[in-house]
């Protein structure tokens, strides 16, 4: 069988370009032609820290089913057209499975840290893990929605807002500029939270009502100004900037945490308990809620503002997205993907 690129690290920033041997794929996995795969700000966790063990990046990969295994848990054809995210395929033999709680599975591959993802020609998927994609979307844009798309899609559901409802974003980076765009057209009345001015403009042309300067203003006290919100998805890497908005709450409100960051988020326990206020993480989405949101974005117009690199540039282009200069997402396209 002939080779394919795929692009590893070990850690330490360190990437290298490497030729891996095709093969066929294992008693439940399909193998798919990568044609897009999104770099997510998660990716850092195997570049950045690394654990000296090669692995393949990427966990926003769109691609077509070119070879099944003996036993795929569900029926797939080849030529396909199909998405991976984060969360690899459940296993459905564990306890959080066996309840049906497929996003807690113990036995799931996070694809780029444990397993092989796609900053590659080639992926190895578990079949319970694979997402069909809409013919309205192309394979770039459909990539960045798998991950950051779904993340805030299933946080907005984890927020409970009834329509109509005040619901803020915080962050207008990679994951908040969609999630704006999800609040909106779910039918909330959308505050964006954000560092500075000069993202205003952006925030209402992506279907904000209201801009919260966090740098002029404290934001709980400014969502609170706008009657409170019911829910509030908090984007921003950074606990400390997440503290302030459990007093931007309404009653029985929610802050539902999906920005990962390196420090805690301090609450005022009053806060909580006076107006019954709480604190929620949320973790991607299962393959089928995958599928829910690629739907609901497809007819909703939703889609991701990004910039496409070729495969062999995913060095510079994880730069681009680290160093923030990246807007907002930056997505690696194979040769011959004419997506
Ligand atoms: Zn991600
Ligand atoms: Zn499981």
């Amino acid at each position: 069988m002939a080779n394919y690129l795929a692009i590893e690290t070990t850690g330490g920033r360190r990437f290298a370009a490497v030729e891996r041997a095709l093969r066929e794929p294992g008693w439940d996995e399909v193998r798919i032609r990568v044609h897009a795969c999104g770099i997510c700000h998660t990716d850092a966790v195997a570049v950045e820290a690394g654990g000296g063990a090669a692995i393949v990046p990427g966990h926003e990969v769109v691609g077509v089913i070119e070879a099944i295994g003996p036993a795929p848990a569900q029926d797939w054809r080849v030529g396909e057209r199909v998405g991976v995210g984060f969360l690899g395929g459940h296993c459905g033999r564990c306890t959080p499975c066996r309840r049906g709680d497929f996003v807690n599975c113990a036995d799931q591959p996070r694809l780029g840290l444990t397993a092989d993802g796609g900053y590659a020609e080639v992926l190895y998927a578990r079949s319970s893990g694979l997402v069909r994609i809409p013919d309205e979307l192309s394979a770039v844009e459909a990539a960045p929605l798998l991950c950051a798309g779904l993340t805030t899609f299933q946080a907005l559901q984890q927020g409970g807002a009834r329509p109509g409802a005040l619901v803020a974003i915080q962050g207008l980076g990679g994951l908040g500029h969609l999630g704006v765009q999800y609040a909106a057209r779910l039918g909330y009345r959308v505050a964006v939270v954000a560092r500075g001015e000069d993202k205003r403009a952006l925030a209402e042309r992506l279907g904000a009502e209201h801009y919260v300067d966090s740098t002029a203003q404290d934001p709980g006290e400014a969502l609170q100004a706008l009657g409170g919100a019911a829910a509030i998805v908090a984007t921003a890497a950074s606990g400390s900037s997440m503290s302030p908005l459990v007093h931007g709450l309404a009653p029985r409100g929610r802050l539902v945490v999906v920005g990962a960051a390196a420090d805690p988020v301090q609450v005022d326990t009053l806060a909580l308990i006076f107006g019954t206020r709480s604190i929620a993480g949320s973790l991607t989405g299962t393959a089928i809620e995958n599928e829910d949101n690629l739907a609901f974005a497809a007819q909703r117009g939703i889609r991701p503002m990004l910039e496409t690199f070729p495969l062999a540039e995913a060095e510079k282009a994880y730069e681009l997205m680290i160093s923030g200069a990246a807007r907002f997402r930056a997505v690696l396209v194979t040769e011959g993907a004419n997506a």
